[in-house]
């Protein structure tokens, strides 16, 4: 069973406080969102809509994180298809978890030398942060429990959820 722990209400209006404050910080700029594939993909789907300004969208996929090894690499799976040297880039991200993956993909993109460079994530587990990453904009702070819906799966099922919703037996 399939309990809703954030409504679609709640992202509506969550999505429209992120837009506005994202359209007021880059008044004037080209905005270059990295979407993560896949969980990211009904977020930023939502979120390039709420902005209003000069969105551009790229997608990017590295394989997810195997343990809790920090010394671990992610693999590029699929890559940009921008150069983003120069660009004032916006990575969106699902959630954040341990921070690993995040960290991983900041350093490559910081190496190849944008404008600007931050984080917009949907959903955040401060309490399992391994590595300190720095977040921009934040949609909800969640406790540590493993959510689905709205981009997130569980063995690929559920992305298409419109809510945000908890596996309960
Ligand atoms: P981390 O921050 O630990 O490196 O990894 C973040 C990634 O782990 C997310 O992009 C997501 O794919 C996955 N993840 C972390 N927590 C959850 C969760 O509660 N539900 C789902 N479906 N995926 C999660």
């Amino acid at each position: 069973m399939i309990e809703i722990y954030i409504s679609q209400e709640q992202i509506r209006e969550k999505v429209v406080e992120l837009g506005k404050k994202i359209s007021e910080d880059y008044q004037g700029k080209e905005i270059l969102m990295i979407v993560l594939l896949k969980g990211s993909f009904v977020f930023a789907a939502d979120l390039a809509r709420a902005v209003d300004g000069d969105v551009r969208l790229d997608f990017m996929k590295v394989s997810s994180y195997e343990g809790e090894n920090s010394t671990g690499e992610v693999r590029i799976l699929k890559d940009l298809d921008e150069k983003i040297n120069g660009r004032h880039v916006l990575v969106i991200e699902d959630i954040i978890d341990t921070g690993l993956t995040l960290t991983k993909i900041m350093d490559v993109l910081k190496g190849r030398n944008p404008a600007s460079l931050e984080i917009c994530t949907f959903l955040n587990k401060p309490s399992r942060r391994l590595k300190e990453v720095d977040v921009k904009y934040s949609g909800f702070e969640i406790e540590d429990k493993f959510v689905i819906g709205y981009g997130l799966d569980y063995d690929q099922k559920y992305r298409q959820l419109p809510y945000i919703g908890e596996v309960v037996s």
